[in-house]
């Protein structure tokens, strides 16, 4: 499944989120949630295709989508160099799909702030710095690798050397790589081997007080102001209100509850769907007699990526794809039929997944 990654300085509420959301029995019937592991935490994804296909196809079990939530905690100053026990955890981050960066936009002297003070600007940048430090490495390491060639005039050699001094620069510079101009293709080709960890698409929660979560507050505005170029999403959650309303049991209690808070929606919920919208993640289907079950992705995935999802077997051997459009298989009721119509369409590596496709991976093993 794809994993979100809940980091932050220590003391901001990464857990009183993460615990909130685990308990989030107020969601459970829209996302239902449950802790796989003390810090991981897996979100069922709801769809209605699921319901169509499951009446076409009449599978013996249809298996929904899930997104992990992982908590990721104990990332500091000092993290990329190997403080704390600091590797460990950029490699956690690594293996994350998306970010989700939690920022203390609250005031309470209750509450000891790592740097002495309440400032999630600065607060934002000691984490980016790590992350952008780390991604360094990487970047100086396969410099260093085709440099010779590049300079004795090989063509792809240069053009990654080329786009690699372009993003150490930039990096060097403390900006993040997912703000880096650079063609999907290329993206693909050059970048996407180096695991990079700022270019992971993000999410900033600005963890406020309560008064300040319709409207926000002076630190949020300053958040605001510092990422404004980063086209990054920013959800203003409160995660003691959340930990809150993750107990009531009562569906009127909570709501009424929001109410007077002057919500809607509880910031777990708002979230969840921002996890699963902003961060581009699209679903595909696989669907068989014995199953019909939604994987999701992240959008621009290309088809070897997406079967990777399934297995990283699937992903190793990949041969070529079998895809038919949702509509497709809706309209004309079954794979078959999609096959006699010239719906079924033969696809390559470099196929891009769109949203609802139907796919059959062929692999070798
Ligand atoms: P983490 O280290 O980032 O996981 O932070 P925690 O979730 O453990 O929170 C650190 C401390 O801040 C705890 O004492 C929380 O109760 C408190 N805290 C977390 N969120 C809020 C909040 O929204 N408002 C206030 N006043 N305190 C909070």
């Amino acid at each position: 499944a794809l994993q979100a990654g809940i980091v932050g300085l220590p003391n901001v509420g990464k857990s009183t989120l993460f615990n909130a959301l685990s308990n989030a029995k107020a969601q459970a019937a829209n996302f239902p949630f449950c802790t796989i592991e003390p810090n991981v935490g897996v979100i069922t994804v709801p769809d209605g295709r699921l319901i169509e296909l499951e009446r076409l196809v009449k599978p013996q079990r249809v298996v929904p989508t899930t997104v992990e939530i992982v908590d990721i905690a104990g990332l500091v100053k000092g993290a990329s160099k190997g403080e704390g026990l600091g590797n460990q955890f950029l490699g956690n981050i690594r293996n994350t799909d998306a970010i989700i960066h939690v920022l203390r936009c609250f005031d309470d002297d209750n509450v000891i702030h790592v740097d002495g003070s309440v400032n999630p600007v600065r607060d934002k940048e000691i984490i980016d710095i790590e992350l952008q430090l780390k991604d360094l490495d990487g970047v100086d390491k396969k410099i260093s690798r085709i440099e010779k060639q590049a300079k004795a005039g090989d063509k792809e050699a240069a053009r990654a050397y080329e786009i690699l001094t372009g993003l150490k620069a930039f990096l060097e510079a403390g900006k993040n790589a997912r703000a880096y101009e650079v063609s999907p293709e290329d993206k693909e080709k050059y970048l996407r081997e180096l695991g990079l960890l700022t270019i992971k698409p993000v999410i900033y929660v600005c963890n406020v007080d309560e008064k300040s979560v319709v409207g926000g507050n002076k630190h949020t505005a300053a958040v605001m102001e510092a990422i404004k170029d980063e086209q990054a999403e920013i959800l203003l959650v409160s995660a003691a209100i959340e930990s809150e309303i993750a107990v009531m049991e009562n569906f009127e209690d909570r709501q009424l509850f929001l109410e007077d808070m002057g919500l809607s929606e509880s910031g777990v919920a708002r979230l969840i769907k921002s996890t699963y919208h902003l961060l581009h993640l699209i679903t595909y289907f696989t669907a068989g007699v014995q199953e019909v079950r939604a994987w999701t992705i992240t959008r621009g995935m290309l088809a070897p990526q997406a079967a990777g999802v399934i297995h990283t077997d699937f992903e190793k051997g990949f041969i070529r794809a079998e895809v038919i459009r949702y509509a497709d298989f809706i309209k004309y009721g079954s794979e078959a039929a999609c096959r006699d119509n010239g719906k079924l369409g033969v696809q390559g590596k470099g196929y891009v997944v769109e949203d609802g496709d139907i796919m059959h991976f062929l692999f070798n093993v």
